[in-house]
């Protein structure tokens, strides 16, 4: 809606096949939204589908029939449990859910991992814009005149930084920064 990407990690699957990285995760049972209803990478279709709250939070939770479970010879793979179906919880609407599987099989590539790293940099330069620069407070009414104050604190970070690089000797100089390395890497 605004055009703009938040890019940060979702909490990991933390399901015993996933922290394990064998086995059938729970990326690994495409959801039919519409008729309420997994499928399982054995073929089989879930059986139930209920609202579940746990500690505080809403999930639903998604059950196979406990006949087909047991005799399936893939169960090993799939549960720990010897005598229970395989359950999944998922995130309480369809929006949530495909946003947390595209996050985590999005987190896991490099490409994801350079793009984050970035924000490493950003961080610390919010951190010193709101800690030395009054950053999150407005002076002003209206979007206007907040802007420019946006302005001119960016503008008054720039010549503190600068004014610490010429006075600091260069033998004291700390080491470049993530963000610079990958900025100049980037040129
Ligand atoms: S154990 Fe159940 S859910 Fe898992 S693969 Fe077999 S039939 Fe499917």
């Amino acid at each position: 809606m605004h055009g703009i990407t938040l890019l940060g990690p979702v909490v990991p699957d933390n399901s015993p096949q996933a922290k394990a990285g064998s086995g059938f995760d729970k990326s690994a049972f495409p959801i039919d939204w519409d008729r309420q209803q997994a499928t399982c990478p054995q073929g089989a279709v879930s059986r139930e589908w209920r609202g579940l709250r746990i500690s505080g939070h809403d999930y639903i939770q998604v059950k196979f029939a406990k006949a087909e479970c047991l005799a399936c010879a893939l169960r090993p793979q799939c549960t720990t449990s010897a005598t229970r179906p395989r359950a999944l919880a998922l995130l309480p609407t369809r929006e949530l859910h495909e946003i947390q599987t595209r996050n985590r099989l999005g987190q896991a590539t490099e490409e994801w991992q350079k793009r984050y790293a970035i924000r490493a940099g950003i961080e610390a330069t919010l951190s010193q814009n709101v800690r030395a620069h009054g950053l999150r407070r407005s002076r002003y009414r209206g979007l206007a005149k907040t802007h420019v104050q946006h302005v001119l604190t960016a503008m008054a970070c720039n010549v503190a930084r600068i004014a610490d690089w010429i006075s600091t000797p260069p033998t004291a100089r700390r080491r470049a920064s993530h963000f610079r390395a990958l900025c100049t890497a980037a040129t």
